[in-house]
C-alpha cells in the first residue's frame, strides 16, 4: 500500500508524508514539531513510527521543525553534505542523526527506493527526489530555478510528482518584494514560474506521469486558482485533456493533498 500527502506546503512551511508499505517517512520538516505531529495524527500517522526524514535543502521553510522533532523523538535525517554541514552548526541537536544524502545517492528503506537528485537553488546543497514504493514511482521536486536535465531524472516517467509552481510572473513583478529578491526568485537558482511548470508538466504527462500536485506556492506571489489556470491552460493547449489524460491538484498550504493513495 502507498499513502503519500502534503501536510504543509507554501513558501511559509514544507511537509510531506509518506507510507510506503512497511515504511513511513517525511519530505522536509519546514513548520514546528507541534503542526507536524498534529497534521500527522490527522491522516492516521504517528510522528513515532517515522523512520527517516529526507530534507531538500536548508531554508527555514523545509526544516524548522528539525531541532525539536530530533530531541524529541531521534529520528535520522537525510540531508546533502553541505546542507547538513549548515544543519550541524546551527542545530547541534540535529548532528547524532544526520545522515549524508548527496545527489545520486540512494537510500534504501524496507520496501522503498529514495534516490536524491541535484536541484538549481541557491542553497548550500539540495536534492529533490524520486521514490520507488511497492506501487509506483512518486516524483518530488520544489525550490527549483528551472526544470534542469537532473531534474527531469527524477520526474519524468513517475506516476505521480509533485512540482513546484511558485510565482504569477505578474504579481511577482507588481508585488511589494524589493527589485534584488525578484530578480533572485526569477533567476536559474530561485523557484519555478506557473508558466515554466505548466512547461515542464507537458513534458511529464507525455513522459507518463498521470497525477500531478501543484506545491511550494508563494503566499505572496501567487494564488491557487491563477497556479490551477496556468497548468491546465498550457496542458489543454497542448492537446492533453485534464481530469481525464492527468489529475491535476493544488496543494494547500496548511491541510493535504492527495499524492497517492493504492491500498492492496
Ligand atoms: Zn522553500
Ligand atoms: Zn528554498
Amino acid at each position: 500500500m502507498v499513502f503519500a500527502c502534503t501536510l504543509f506546503s507554501s513558501s511559509k512551511g514544507n511537509c510531506t508524508y509518506v507510507r510506503s508499505g512497511r515504511d513511513e517517512f517525511l519530505i522536509d520538516a519546514g513548520v514546528s514539531a507541534k503542526r507536524i505531529c498534529d497534521a500527522l495524527a490527522n491522516v492516521g500517522g504517528d510522528i513515532k513510527k517515522i523512520s527517516a526524514i529526507f530534507i531538500t535543502h536548508e531554508h527555514t521553510d523545509h526544516i524548522k521543525g528539525l531541532a525539536v522533532i530530533s530531541k524529541k523523538y531521534g529520528i535520522p535525517v537525510y540531508a546533502p553534505y553541505l546542507c547538513a554541514r549548515y544543519i550541524k552548526s546551527a542545530f547541534p541537536e540535529v548532528a547524532p542523526f544526520l545522515c549524508e544524502n548527496n545527489p545520486g545517492n540512494t537510500v534504501e528503506l524496507l520496501d522503498t527506493v529514495i534516490t536524491a537528485y541535484a536541484t538549481p537553488h541557491d542553497s548550500q546543497g539540495s536534492v529533490c527526489f524520486r521514490i520507488t514504493t511497492p506501487n509506483g514511482v512518486i516524483g518530488y521536486a520544489t525550490d527549483i530555478g528551472y526544470a534542469s536535465e537532473q531534474v527531469w531524472e527524477a520526474l519524468s516517467g513517475a506516476d505521480s510528482v509533485v512540482v513546484e509552481s511558485n510565482h504569477d510572473l505578474e504579481l511577482l513583478e507588481n508585488g511589494p518584494y524589493p527589485r534584488a529578491l525578484k530578480n533572485r526568485i526569477l533567476s536559474d537558482y530561485g523557484h519555478l514560474s506557473n508558466c515554466d511548470c505548466g512547461t515542464l508538466l507537458c513534458r511529464l504527462v507525455h513522459s507518463g506521469v498521470k497525477r500531478i500536485v501543484l506545491a511550494h506556492l508563494s503566499e505572496e506571489n501567487n494564488r491557487p486558482p491563477l497556479a490551477l489556470a496556468a497548468a491546465r491552460g498550457t496542458l489543454m493547449g497542448s492537446g492533453i485533456r485534464v481530469g481525464d489524460d492527468v489529475i491535476l491538484r493544488v496543494a494547500p498550504p496548511d491541510g493535504i493533498c492527495e499524492i497517492m493513495n493504492i491500498n492492496d
